[in-house]
């Protein structure tokens, strides 16, 4: 069983074992032979019985994948999507609904949430019945809901894929076998990627679920006394006094004060004290390319990024499988051949992650060529739409200050008792003061080179990005 193991390991590959998520590596392997045993025990301890099961039900579906790819018509009870329709045994895409689903990618990839859009429909469909909602009798609902417009989003079926399923009674459903390409194409496969990538939904959740976006620090924010989130109270809205100044009553307290009783610090600190000379002093830094709109003229580069990230996790199934299939060879001459193929899809899957290192350092480069400049002037640019009358405007201005903020704070502690504000950045890059009176501090610990212990890898890339800003303003 271990004979596969060491060449594909040198290769500098690894192996993700799927139940449990334990990663094999050729680290494991030279340093730490006990661990990787039990591993393999674990995950191959109950192997022989699934494998028969597994080989039964695939061959079923091998059977009906080869008959389909044979050009054999669906029964006419497939349920294929909703925007598609069976005729004469073809798919034919109903235009009405395949805008609907465009339109539902496009408001994704511009930072629109499903609920928003959810709404949209909803309204739309007032006066227009192409928004009508989808499905059949008892099964059509009344209103488009988030819910189901993110079941679109991640549906693979927009880039035409069918999935087929196991849905055992009183089980839990699960895809059997590979996806096959039998519907028509809506959607490509780099912007499906982009729309289900993991960085968008924090963004969007970076949003909150209101309109306003009224609390940057989000639960960032900590009392200095006890640790616990520090809670925004009172109303955002900017009020306009006798005197022509502007006006608003909402604070920030401790919720261990105010809800648990459990400390001291019941101060409340002016929310906006605090707020505007954190943008002052971090915003530039903290606001990198990416959360500018996805129009900054790299787009296909970015598009070209979710492509090449798509062929790489692909190949690296690809490898998977053959490393599988190998494991299961008794007979030695098939053992050998399997071993070729091995080979050959590690290759592959090498080149495959080299080409999305390529696509990923041409989009840097590509954003690199914002001058410091230009990046003041779409930062302040964004500074003047906070504070913009038009609500949708506001909104998109301040949840992307707010999402870059989310990404660069470690946190900030709110002091009562000295009346200062200590922000920390991630990676201990910075640390800013902001004093009651509005007074702030900003402590510039950047190193070049600094690798953060502890740091994720998504966190280190925002990290590096950081460090690439500040050199270039420096
Ligand atoms: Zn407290």
């Amino acid at each position: 069983m271990l004979g596969w193991l060491g060449p594909v390991l040198g290769l500098g590959l690894t192996i993700e074992v799927a139940k449990s998520g334990q990663i094999i590596d050729h680290d494991m392997m030279t340093n730490n032979i006990a661990g990787l045993m039990t591993v393999l025990i674990t995950a191959f301890g109950s192997h022989h019985e699934s494998k028969k099961k597994a080989e039964r039900v695939g061959a079923a579906w091998q059977q009906k994948r080869d008959k389909l790819a044979a050009g054999e018509v669906l029964p006419a009870k497939h349920h294929c999507p909703h925007w598609l329709e069976i005729e004469n045994g073809a798919f034919v895409v109903l235009k009405e609904r395949e805008r609907l689903v465009k339109m539902i990618f496009a408001n994704r990839l511009k930072g629109i949430g499903k609920e928003t859009t959810a709404r949209q429909f909803n309204e739309l469909m007032k006066t227009d019945p192409a928004f009508n909602t989808w499905g059949r009798g008892k099964r059509k609902a009344k209103y488009w809901t988030g819910t189901y417009v993110g079941r679109i989003l991640n549906n693979p079926a927009v880039m035409g894929y069918w999935q087929p399923h196991t849905h055992p009674r009183g089980g839990e459903r699960k895809p059997i076998g590979e996806p096959v390409m039998i519907y028509p194409q809506l959607i490509d496969r780099a912007t499906f990627d982009k729309a289900n990538d993991g960085r968008l939904d924090a963004q969007m959740r970076a949003q909150g679920k209101g309109r306003a976006v009224s609390n940057l620090f989000g639960p960032k924010a900590r009392c200095g006394r006890c640790g616990a989130k520090m809670d925004a109270m009172g109303s955002a809205r900017v009020r306009i006094n006798k005197k022509g100044e502007k006006h608003q009553h909402y604070f920030l307290y401790c919720s261990g004060n105010k809800r648990t009783k459990t400390c001291d610090h019941s101060l409340g600190w002016s929310y906006q004290r605090i707020e505007t000379p954190l943008l002052d002093a971090l915003l530039e830094r903290a606001m990198d390319d990416q959360h500018f709109a996805v129009d900054d003229g790299c787009a296909e580069l970015e598009m070209a990024v979710f492509a090449a990230r798509r062929d790489a996790k692909d190949a690296a199934a690809r490898l998977k499988r053959a490393l599988m299939v190998a494991n299961n060879i008794d007979d030695e001459e098939a053992a050998e051949a399997q071993a070729v193929i091995v080979g050959e899809r590690g290759k592959e899957s090498t080149a495959a992650k080299a080409a999305l290192e390529q696509a990923e350092e041409n989009l840097a480069t590509a954003r690199g060529k914002v001058s410091p400049a230009e990046h003041v002037r779409r930062v302040s640019e964004i500074r003047g739409m906070m504070e913009n009358d038009d609500p949708e405007e506001r909104y998109q201005a301040r949840s992307r200050a707010k999402a870059a903020l989310q990404d660069i704070v470690e946190r900030a502690d709110f002091d009562d008792r000295r009346g200062i504000v200590t922000v920390r950045l991630l990676g201990e890059m910075a640390v800013i003061h902001i004093w009651r009176n509005g007074r702030v501090g900003y402590l510039d610990l950047v190193h070049p080179q600094r690798k953060s212990v502890g740091a994720s890898s998504e966190q280190q890339e925002v990290i590096d990005r950081f460090i690439r800003r500040n050199q270039k303003a420096a």
